[in-house]
């Protein structure tokens, strides 16, 4: 299935003087995609999967070539290579900082699987991983037994994290009998003794960590899984009760690591510092209570720039990933040569960071709703006077005084409908009064995009005349955080961007939610409520495909996706560069309908038997024709094999 690379299409003529670079500005493309993501002369987005290392894909040729197979949209794009990638620059940054600051220990990282569980990227992981000696992380049961079988790199770890129970613990233990250096990180009280007793009833000593509670706080959103009250952990007096208890139970010498995490996304380096200093001084008073300290886990938290501003903005992280590594290593390295303690291996668990840029959502707009724009027809003198007072200041309107035009067009509007409630205004009269006062709003609207500073009482009126963009997809099933954290993630047509997008929109998805929308969109400063758009097209009467990809979505929303209104899993490809250009590696089909009716279970045979009776019923009292009956019965059974999104073509 190998693919020749096309040639990029010469751009259009291009009347408003836009041009790539524009584009490329506007969303940003630089900051947050960078080496990856990028916008050729043809205007489409392109993708470098091995970052500046190698050839470079046209996401929309991408994909309208899988449309040709049958691969509709919203479709999840994979690229292995730029995990790989990722997996690279995170291990090459340690061994950089550990180079630099002379460092007498390894950098260990494994990969936390709560972040994206799927199978072929796991596989990827272990695969891509290997020259790293990179491990896994798992956070529960059945996490832990994706990392039993999955992992199988000599020397890399596989770190035993969340609550266990018995069973946990067990297979924990027995797995070390397989050679998998498991870690069992003891999270609660509670399980020290379980721990314990588990390695008496099988005979086989386990590797145990501790978590801390470390004191200092995260910052933002996630920022409650550190510090004293935390969910996570144990305080420092429980850290002295499990040595004490471990010392009796002679398993002391197997406590050698240490593991805190201070939340994820942290978006201030200093947030790190604090949490590092802290950390190693516990981990080099935990040796010299007697454990054989040799690991220190410093947890997740490895920012992604979502904005691009590479600011402490909750969005974005005002360090790089060198930086990091860097600071984890000095600081580590400070609290052991402090003590005279061999320093540790340094294991990091970074999720988001590695498993965040290597798949693009991909979705369809299916249609477009823009505020009515038309020429207001001529008001007379017979015409009630609210319509009078709306059209005088529509025509008087000028550069100069559309501030103030604009307060007394939206003062008349709402008089128009209060005045339409009582009765005294007719349907007809209200949408002329509508009609007035949108048409002075465009005109305004032209007057302050020529501003550079929008007076405040305007600056609504980017949000008021935002057109609604319909979208092929559910917010709940593909960027569920977006919708429950307000988190924002890169997003932007992959198409006409030599064109100057000259629509304000909002977009809103296929569920009957009011919440199923995207209001919030990244900006250097703050967030945008409106993104720029371009206008839509139509062929024949019908909406030209436009194609808008979302970005650094690649963790944890897979597996946080919801079901809301039974829309399912959406289409997923991996995509691999090859010599002559790509190779679909994997298909992974979405959710049928029959599949989602199962999650909640209702049995295909049986809804299609209820129709079939229905339909019989209806025929017999004639009601329906049979060639009806036919149409609807095969209808009702194609569709339940069918995909859950709507069908563009
Ligand atoms: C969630 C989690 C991680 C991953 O965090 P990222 O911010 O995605 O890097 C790592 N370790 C633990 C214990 C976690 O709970």
């Amino acid at each position: 299935m190998a693919q020749p690379m096309s040639p990029p299409v010469p751009a259009e003529a291009n009347p408003s003087n836009w041009s790539i670079e524009d584009s490329e500005e506007l969303y940003r493309v630089p900051g947050w995609g960078d080496p990856y993501f990028s916008i050729n002369t043809a205007g489409h987005l392109t993708v470098s999967p091995q970052g500046d290392r190698g050839g470079t894909l046209d996401l929309y040729e991408l994909v309208q070539s899988l449309r040709q197979r049958s691969l509709h949209l919203p479709l999840l794009i994979r690229f292995p290579d730029i995990l790989q990638d990722r997996i690279d620059r995170l291990n090459s940054a340690f061994s950089k900082a550990i180079g630099r600051y002379n460092y007498k220990g390894a950098y260990r990282g494994v990969f936390p699987v709560k972040c994206n569980q799927q199978r072929h990227l796991i596989e990827n992981f272990v695969r891509f991983g290997e020259r790293h000696q990179f491990g896994l992380e798992a956070g529960s049961k059945p996490e832990l037994m994706i990392a039993m079988a999955m992992l199988h790199t000599p020397g890399a770890l596989l770190v035993c994290n969340g609550y266990k129970d018995r069973e946990y613990l067990e297979k924990a233990i027995l797995a070390r009998r397989l050679g998998k250096n498991c870690i069992i990180v003891l999270e609660q009280v509670e399980e020290v003794s379980e721990v314990i007793a588990a390695s008496r009833r099988l005979g086989i000593r386990p590797v145990l960590g501790v978590r801390a509670k470390l004191s200092t706080k995260g910052e933002g959103r996630w920022g409650i899984s550190a510090g004293d009250r935390a969910k996570f952990g144990l305080t420092v007096p429980e850290i002295v009760e499990a040595v004490e208890m471990l010392r009796e139970a002679d398993l002391l010498s197997e406590l050698q690591l240490l593991h805190f995490h201070i939340g994820s996304q942290i978006s201030s380096i200093k947030v790190l510092k604090d949490a590092l200093r802290e950390a190693g001084r516990v981990f080099v008073e935990l040796a010299q209570l007697g454990a054989d300290m040799k690991f220190l886990d410093v947890g997740g938290g490895l920012a992604v720039d979502y904005d691009g501003s590479k600011s402490n903005f909750y969005a974005s992280k005002n360090y790089n990933i060198q930086n990091y590594a860097n600071d984890v290593v000095a600081e580590i390295k400070d609290c052991c040569d402090a003590a005279c303690l061999a320093v540790p291996t340094l294991i990091s668990e970074s999720g988001r960071a590695l498993a965040s840029h290597q798949s693009v959502l991909v979705f369809d707009v299916l249609s477009v709703s823009q505020v009515p724009r038309s020429t207001p027809g001529p008001v007379g003198a017979d015409d009630p006077v609210l319509l009078r007072n709306l059209n005088e200041a529509y025509q008087a309107l000028t550069p100069d005084n559309f501030q103030e035009t604009y307060n007394d067009v939206t003062h008349f509007k709402e008089q128009a409908v209060s005045t339409f409630n009582l009765g005294y205004l007719s349907l007809s009269d209200r949408a002329r009064a509508e009609q007035i006062y949108w048409a002075t709003c465009w005109k305004i609207r032209d007057y302050v995009s020529k501003l550079d500073d929008v007076p405040e009482d305007l600056e609504e009126l980017a949000t008021i005349m935002a057109s609604t963009y319909y979208m092929n997809l559910s917010l709940f099933q593909s960027a569920p955080d977006m919708w429950a954290i307000d988190q924002l993630f890169p997003i932007l047509p992959i198409h006409r961007l030599e064109e100057e997008p000259t629509e304000r929109g909002t977009l809103a998805d296929l569920t009957c939610d009011s919440d199923g929308k995207i209001d919030r969109f990244i900006d250097l400063r703050d967030v945008k409520s409106v993104l720029e758009l371009h206008p839509p097209r139509y062929q024949g009467g019908r909406l030209e495909p436009y194609y808008v990809g979302m970005f650094l979505a690649g963790a944890y929303q897979e597996i946080m996706g919801n079901l809301h209104n039974l829309f399912g899993d959406t289409n997923a490809v991996h995509i691999v560069l090859t010599p002559q250009g790509y190779q679909i590696e994997h298909v992974v089909k979405g959710d049928t309908i029959q599949e989602v009716l199962g999650y909640v279970q209702y049995k295909a045979d049986q809804l299609v038997e209820s129709i079939r009776l229905q339909t019989e019923e209806a025929f017999q009292q004639g009601l329906i024709t049979l060639q009806e009956s036919q149409l609807l019965l095969q209808s009702y059974e194609r569709s339940l094999a069918s995909y859950t999104y709507l069908s563009s073509t």
